[in-house]
């Protein structure tokens, strides 16, 4: 570990930055009636080296999020499961999906049902089971990847059914908007989605034991309005680790 005085002062900020978007978090849930442990604060932590995690973890961090396998393996040796939760994020294909399962506590980014498929594959073999969210494309942007919102109900009722895989909720990475409002409905759309589509209604073997309880939105420059819609996960890289904010 780099032992010199910019780099403690890089620890020094980031665990600074950490506890400000906890702060604005927690606030921004109590301003929307809810309670401050509603949302848990994620620390994307994609390309963030090692060090830059741990001084997160101690200003309380114990959710990260990843968006390549590679790079999860790589780091989840120091970062074991009785430390900390590590969710993964991006676009996974299916030729990871061993991995995937192996390393990550839940991942964010089943975008297809070819990948559901697969994931539950892995499972039976290992006899394990995998927590994941749906992505939800709510934008309905041709360059991003999840489900169209239409897709979604035969999509959960289906995934709900297979073997080792246990849906938790919804995630989306809404198009990026000039006008903070329109982000909002993207938001509130979600919620609704979330709302409408939970699996406790859909898998009659297990009624009600399902838990369907994440919905997973709000990044660096509009987690608070994500919170105010409804978010119990936000995802925050930039505005933690970054050296600019
Ligand atoms: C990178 C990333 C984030 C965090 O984005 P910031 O703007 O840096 O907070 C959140 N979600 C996903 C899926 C990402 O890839």
């Amino acid at each position: 570990m780099p032992c010199n005085e910019a780099f403690s002062e890089r620890c020094a900020q980031v665990r600074a930055q950490y506890a400000r978007v906890l702060e604005q978090v927690q606030t921004a849930a109590i301003r929307a009636g809810r309670h401050e442990d509603d949302v848990r604060l994620m620390a994307v932590s994609k390309t963030v080296d090692e060090p830059l995690m741990l001084a997160a973890m101690e200003a309380g961090a114990t959710l990260f999020g990843e968006n390549k396998v590679q790079e999860l393996v790589r780091k989840r040796p120091q970062f074991p499961a009785e430390t900390c939760e590590i969710h993964l994020i991006g676009h996974l294909q299916s030729n990871k999906a061993t991995k995937a399962v192996e390393t990550a506590d839940l991942i964010q980014s089943v975008d297809s049902l070819k990948l559901a498929k697969e994931l539950s594959r892995v499972c039976a073999i290992k006899h394990c089971a995998i927590d994941v969210l749906l992505e939800v494309n709510i934008g309905r942007d041709a360059a991003k990847f999840g489900f169209m919102p239409e897709e979604l109900p035969e999509a959960a009722a289906e995934i709900s059914q297979l073997e080792g895989i246990v849906t938790r909720g919804l995630m989306c990475v809404p198009p990026f908007c000039v006008n903070s409002s329109q982000t909002a409905k993207f938001f509130l759309n979600m919620y609704h989605l979330f709302l409408d589509n939970s699996t406790k209604k859909m898998d009659n073997r297990c009624m009600g034991t399902l838990p369907w309880d994440i919905l997973s939105m709000g990044m660096s420059g509009d987690y608070e309005a994500a919170v105010a819609e409804g978010a119990t996960i936000v995802r925050v890289g930039t505005a933690i680790f970054g050296s600019r904010v």
